[in-house]
């Protein structure tokens, strides 16, 4: 039986699903100001492992990840480097997707992104500010949470003796709200923001993160759902916050499961773009590491434990995989007989399921995996597995790898002339010069590129 711990009960519960056989998920995504760092890849890689060993499982699953392309760190970043919002976001945008790409990561059914969904925002502070739990201060609006007896109950914090400075995203210069702790569901236009602002009913300004994903999570996936994920960081207080707007807005509970990984750390500390203490992906494969070691060094510790993150590890991991598919070349020589793989085959995938089962305990998962090749290695070695036998081994590890992603042949990195090509193209398209962009696409055809448009830009695929 599958069981996850929530930290809703701070207990392992049997998981079941609102409606048999699906699953609809959130899990929180990127601020698109900068290149997301390896610390929050560890956030999305935990959440493709959940994401995988559901549908392992037989569920269909619905997943729902935001992109935060407006706040304070995306307005600045947009005006120092002089370009506008959406030009600024997308170039983060890119980079996202193409790391997931990279790290093996299954995309979601959605990516909903928050400038365009303010209406939806709108509707649901509108909502909260009828039933009471909202109210206006110098053309902001914030959340009354002396309404939300409930608050508290995801973080388990005592409330009432929150001070504003306990969290570093709890505004304490806002001097008009009722009570410190209140936070900002929309945010009065100031200068500073230049000419980032929606005219709404609400009048002008823009969304303050915490109502992006009740409003975009609720859209998708409805009032009530089965799982939500992030970091550590996000239980307090934007999760916290999350249940407070949406269980008040619809008075209905919201999300049944609430997973949270542990942090990557490096020397005992956060991996942060705040320490300086971080490594992008594009540094590690420019150090020559491979993008299947780095997914693997990612992966496979339980994501209830903290990893530090050193490049000795990371060596370590790459020998992991290097190991799996080693033993995968290994075992089309088979010719021998003698061995009965079958007892063994079922062990193991006995002792997977029942690690991943347990709250994807991959590190057990991966231990029976390991021991399973080293068995069937002796048997290949000692010229003792057939053929046939090594052909259901491969088909096990095969089933396997829709869980851990390892496998797949490793995808070089694109080039930058191959990139270049593809902003030149897009170039083109936007100045409407289409006899270029589609000698453009031509090239990159002989250079072996598909290039595919979709709402998030440009697409490559490998021919
Ligand atoms: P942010 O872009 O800061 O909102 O973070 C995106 C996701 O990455 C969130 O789910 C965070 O909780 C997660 N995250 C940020 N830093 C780390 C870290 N060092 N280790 C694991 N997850 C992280
Ligand atoms: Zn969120």
């Amino acid at each position: 039986m599958l069981r996850f711990f929530n930290t809703l009960t701070r207990q392992k519960e049997v998981f079941r699903a609102i409606e048999p056989g699906k699953v609809r998920m959130y899990t929180c995504g990127p601020t698109v100001y900068d290149a997301p760092h390896i610390g929050n890849y560890r956030a999305y890689t935990f959440e493709d492992l959940l994401r995988r060993y559901l549908k392992y499982r037989g569920y269909a699953v619905t997943q729902v990840m935001n992109l935060t392309d407006v706040d304070d760190k995306t307005i600045r970043g947009a005006q120092r480097a002089g370009l506008s919002l959406q030009a600024y976001t997308a170039i983060y945008k890119r980079i996202f997707f193409e790391d997931l790409r990279t790290l093996n990561i299954e995309p979601a059914e959605y990516y909903p992104a928050a400038t365009e969904h303010i209406p939806d925002m709108v509707a649901l502070i509108k909502r909260l500010l009828e039933r009471g739990y909202a109210y206006r201060a110098d053309g902001s609006i914030y959340f009354r949470i002396s309404r939300f007896p409930d608050y508290g109950k995801l973080s388990h914090l005592d409330v009432r003796g929150l001070q504003s400075g306990a969290s570093g995203r709890i505004d304490s210069d806002e001097y008009s709200k009722e009570d410190v702790r209140d936070f900002a569901l929309w945010k009065a236009w100031t200068p500073e923001d230049g000419d980032v602002y929606w005219d709404t009913e609400l009048g002008r300004g823009r969304p303050g993160w915490h109502i992006e994903c009740s409003a975009m999570s609720m859209k998708y996936l409805g009032p009530h759902f089965d799982i939500h994920t992030g970091g550590e960081d996000n239980i307090f207080p934007h999760h916290e916050n999350e249940i407070a707007q949406s269980e008040a807005a619809t008075g209905m509970p919201f999300v049944n499961y609430w997973l949270h990984c542990r942090h990557l750390l490096v020397n005992n500390q956060k991996m942060s773009k705040s320490l300086g203490n971080f490594y992008t992906l594009r540094d590690l494969l420019d150090k020559g590491f491979k993008p299947k070691g780095i997914r693997y060094a990612l992966l496979s510790t339980h994501y209830r434990q903290p990893v530090n993150f050193t490049l000795e590890g990371l060596r370590a991991a790459e020998s992991a995989v290097q190991r799996l598919l080693d033993f995968m070349a290994n075992l089309q020589t088979a010719r021998g007989s003698g061995f009965d793989v079958e007892p063994l085959l079922q062990q193991t995938q006995a002792r997977f399921e029942a690690a991943m089962d347990d709250d994807l305990n991959i590190s057990a998962a991966l231990g029976a995996i390991f021991e399973m090749v080293r068995e069937v290695n002796r048997a290949l070695a000692q010229g003792q597995l057939s053929a046939a036998d090594a052909q259901q081994v491969a088909a096990l590890m095969q089933r396997f790898d829709t869980v851990l992603g390892l496998l797949t042949p490793e995808e070089a990195p694109v080039s930058d002339t191959v990139r270049a090509l593809v902003r030149e193209r897009q170039a083109a398209r936007q100045a409407r010069d289409f006899a270029r962009a589609d000698a453009l696409r031509e090239r990159l055809r002989e250079l072996g590129y598909l290039v595919e448009d979709t709402p998030q830009g440009p697409r490559l695929k490998r021919l």
